[in-house]
This record gives structure tokens, sequence and C-alpha cells, in this order.
């Protein structure tokens, strides 16, 4: 662990906001403005639900959230450690940071999230990074506006990184949270987990699987939808191991059939699923509860049995087969999108062709593919024949192609039917466009409706025209 210049008290949460509180009215109510906080999020749902998180204990302490880094007093990076891509990005849009505080000398700017759960890192961002005045890792993300106000009472360098495995990390039921949109939630089941997938950094800085009760998720979301939520995730690494640590047995099915009970229109969607733990169970409840959409994500990683094996995934290309073909069997219309790791260290070209044989027989609605990404401390790490980059690229260039033309084929059986979509808003690229998500969970845009600003955040009646790799084209039935 590196040593802190910054000690940090012990504070209760209302106790720190109150003092954070204090201290803003006292610095920049003379100035006749209140402090603005900005933040970059990082990775996965969990980290922007965790920036969330920040943001409700810092809103609570009188910050005001901005979008603009010039305009900030905190400035935050909120990190992830999954890929060494992730991690490089993080790192060089802190690197540009430094002439903001040039400017800006009353500037504080701190790095969380789960690179720092990496020992190391904390380390080095202490050496390389002299202007970030503080880091803290995952476990200590409660414990915010206690760091912010001692990082700017005794204007010195704190690194707060607790060790998973000294403290398997308290879960906090009493955080405010600032949600990022008024129609689609985020809820976290679970936090960490306990699977070890050799290639994969998670279980090292999220610590084990620790789940929330039942009771508090389902009263989460009882008010959320009572609020005008229209789509809750559920988020955990694995979920359908949700409540192993707290009932004894996996409770994720019971989970969902509680909440399926809320009354009210919304959605459920929920990831990540391990087909290792996924059941028969979890397919009847799907196919029994209209609140579930029709979407299940479930990483297959490699379709080569000796390299599932070698990554201690637990499961075998067939048992994976027989669980969708039975999903299918009770959810025909079932979208299943899965993550594949390609070049994983002693990767042949032959196991690349079960995993490309893998994406022709299941046919994915969509498929999130990574180049394998060296994580240290991993066992991965040290396995011998890792696979050059260049293999890499052409082996991942290979997989898109022939992913992109089953996605499109699958788009392409949408055309003249109609789905429900819940509208997001205008379209990235075509401001004439407007964009949702539909009960599949698939991308869809339609022409921008008269009344566009009405619609966002309700569910709309699209009829598909065209369908294609990465999306649906439509028109709004009136
Ligand atoms: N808990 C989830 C998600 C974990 S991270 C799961 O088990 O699927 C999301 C995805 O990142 C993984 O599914 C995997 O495909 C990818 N990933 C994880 N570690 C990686 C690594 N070292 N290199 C490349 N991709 C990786
Ligand atoms: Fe990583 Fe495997 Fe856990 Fe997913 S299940 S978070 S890939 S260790």
């Amino acid at each position: 662990m590196p040593s802190n210049k910054l000690i940090l008290e012990k504070k209760e949460l209302p106790e720190s906001i109150k003092m954070l509180s204090e201290l803003n009215d006292k610095f920049y109510s003379a100035e006749g403005r209140y402090p603005m906080v900005y933040i970059e999020t990082y990775g996965c749902q969990q980290n922007e639900a965790d920036s969330e998180r920040i943001l409700g204990i810092l809103t609570s302490s009188g910050y005001e959230i901005t979008q603009d880094k010039q305009k900030s007093d905190l400035i935050l990076v909120n990190t992830c450690a999954v890929r060494e891509h992730a991690e490089l990005k993080a790192l060089s849009n802190t690197g540009n940071l430094k002439h903001l505080k040039e400017t800006n000398p009353n500037l504080i700017i701190g790095v969380c999230g789960c690179m720092i759960q990496q020992e190391h890192r904390a380390d080095d961002i202490k050496h390389k990074y002299p202007y970030v005045d503080f880091v803290f890792g995952t476990n200590m993300m409660h414990q915010i506006a206690n760091i912010v106000y001692t990082a700017r009472m005794k204007k010195g360098r704190g690194f707060f990184v607790e060790d998973y495995q000294i403290n398997p990390g308290t879960m906090r039921e009493d955080i405010p949270v600032v949600r990022e949109s008024s129609y689609k939630a985020w809820v976290s089941t679970m936090y960490g987990c306990n699977n070890f997938c050799s290639y994969c950094v998670v279980p090292y800085v999220r610590g084990r699987e620790r789940s929330r009760k039942k009771e508090m998720i389902v009263s989460e979301i009882r008010s959320l939808v009572e609020q005008g939520y229209r789509e809750i995730t559920l988020l955990g690494q694995n979920v359908n191991s949700y409540g192993k640590d707290l009932y004894g047995k996996a409770e994720f099915g019971s989970l969902l059939r509680d909440i399926c009970k809320i009354e009210g229109n919304f959605w459920i969607r929920f990831m990540t699923s391990h087909p290792k733990d996924a059941t028969e169970e979890l397919c009847e409840i799907i196919s029994e509860n209209p609140k579930i959409s029709n979407h299940f994500h479930l990483p297959m990683q490699s379709g080569s049995n000796d390299i599932l094996k070698a990554m201690h995934r637990g499961y075998t290309r067939e048992e994976y087969f027989r669980y969708i073909d039975l999903l299918r069997a009770k959810i025909p219309d079932i979208c299943i999108t899965s993550d594949f790791i390609v070049g994983f260290p002693g990767e042949t070209e032959q196991d690349f062709e079960l995993t490309l044989d893998a994406l022709k027989r299941i046919k994915f609605d969509q498929v999130y593919s990574f180049v394998y990404s060296k994580r240290k401390g991993t066992p991965a790490e040290k396995m011998a024949d890792q696979i050059p980059e260049q293999v890499k690229k052409e082996r991942i260039t290979r997989l898109l192609e022939i992913q992109g033309e089953i996605s499109g084929e699958n788009n392409k059986k949408y055309e003249g039917k109609t789905v429900s979509v819940l509208v997001e808003g205008e379209s990235k690229t075509d401001p004439d466009m407007f964009t949702g998500r539909c009960y599949h969970n698939k991308l869809v845009h339609f022409k921008k409706p008269q009344n566009a600003q009405d619609i966002i955040g309700t569910f709309v009646d699209i009829k598909i025209e065209k369908g294609d790799a990465f999306s649906m084209k439509g028109n709004i039935i009136q």
C-alpha cells in the first residue's frame, strides 16, 4: 500500500457531507457561486453506477455537476482496469488535466475506481502525476466527501486504498445517488466476483461476491418505478449467482420474480450472466414474465474447449450450446448477445476456427469481441505462447466480419415487424433521427417526430423498415 501523506480520519457519511457542505458554503458563497464537479467514467455499467453515487454524495455536499472541465473546481477520473486500452486512455486523459491546474491552482483532481485497487497503480500515479491530489479505490467510494474535505483542508496528497483481502467491503445502502437518466436506471444486485477467470482482473480489484439484501433491491426498484423509471438494469459481475453469499444458494430467480410483482409499466434487463450458473429456471422465469426483456447476454469467451479450460470458465462449448437450445426452446424470439476474447495465450488457428464455428452455429444477435490484454497478477499473464499482436488483430478482423453478416441477417428478420421502443432522444449522428432500444435491447432509429421532446423516456411502437449489422430503422406508428 502507498503511504498516505494525508490521514483520513474515519467519518460517518452524513457527518462528512455536512463538513464538506460547510466548507463549500464558506469558500464559494463568498464568490457568490456553487463549486463545480466534473467526472469522467470509463468501463462498465457498474462504474457508471458508482459515478452516480459519487455525484450523489458530492451534490449533497453542495457541488453542481458540469460537463465542462475548464469550469470545474473538482475533477474525478473513474477508471477501468479490465483491459490495457481502457487504462491507457484514463491515464492519458489524466495527463491532459495538468494544464487546467496551471490555470486554476485551486482545482482538485482525484483518480478513483478499479485501476486504483491495483497496488502498483496508486504508486505509479503518485510518482508520475504529481498534480493529482488524491486517489481512492472502489472500496472507499462512500468516503468521497471525507476525502475531498481532507485534501482541501490539509492541502496535501492522499492515497486511499483499502485491500479487499483485509476488508471484504462493507456495503452501504445509504449513499445518495444522482441518476444520469430520468427513465432508465442501473441497480446493483451484488458486487465483486468469485470466478477468477484466468485472464480477468475483476476479482482482484472488486473483491469477493457480496450480494445486497433482496428487500433493499426490490424497494429501490419500487421507488424508481414510482418515480417513472421505465427500464431497470440489474447489475452484477455474475448476476445468476446472486445471493449465494447471503442466502447459501443462488436467489436470482426469486429476486426476478419479486421484482416482476412490482406494479407499473417498466422493463427489467440484467447483466452479466455466467454460462456455468445459467439455469433452466431462469429461462422459465423470462418466458413467464413479460416485464423481463427478451434479451440474454451470455459471454462465451471462446468456442474452443481447450481455451475455455485454460480460461477457467467452468463449461464446455457443448454445454454452452445446450443452454442456448434450451433458451430458444422456451423463448423462441430471445435476442442473444455474447462476449469473446480473441488471442488468449495458446490460442491456435484451430481454436480460433472453433470460435468462428460457434458464432455461425449460434448466430448471436450481437457480439462484443476483445483482443486479449495481459493483466498484471492474473494467471494468464504468466502463460506461455502469448499471441503476437498482429495475429490477434487479424483474427478479430475476421471475427468482426463474420459476426457483422450474422447480426445483419438477424436484424433483417425484423423488417416489417412492429417493436416497442423506449425512446432515448436524438441520434448522435443525425439530428433528424431519434433513437431508442427495443424490448430485445436492439438499437432502433426512427424519424424525429413533431412532439419529439414529449416522447423521450416513453414507449413508442416502431414499424421496422430496415435492419443492418448495428441497428434497425423504422417509423413511428401513430
Ligand atoms: N463479469 C462479466 C464481465 C467481465 S468484463 C463476465 O463474466 O462476462 C467484460 C468482458 O471483458 C469480459 O466478458 C471479457 O470478454 C472481457 N475481458 C475481461 N478481461 C479481459 C482481458 N484480460 N483481455 C481482453 N478482454 C477481457
Ligand atoms: Fe471476470 Fe470471469 Fe468474474 Fe466475469 S466471471 S468478472 S470474466 S472473473
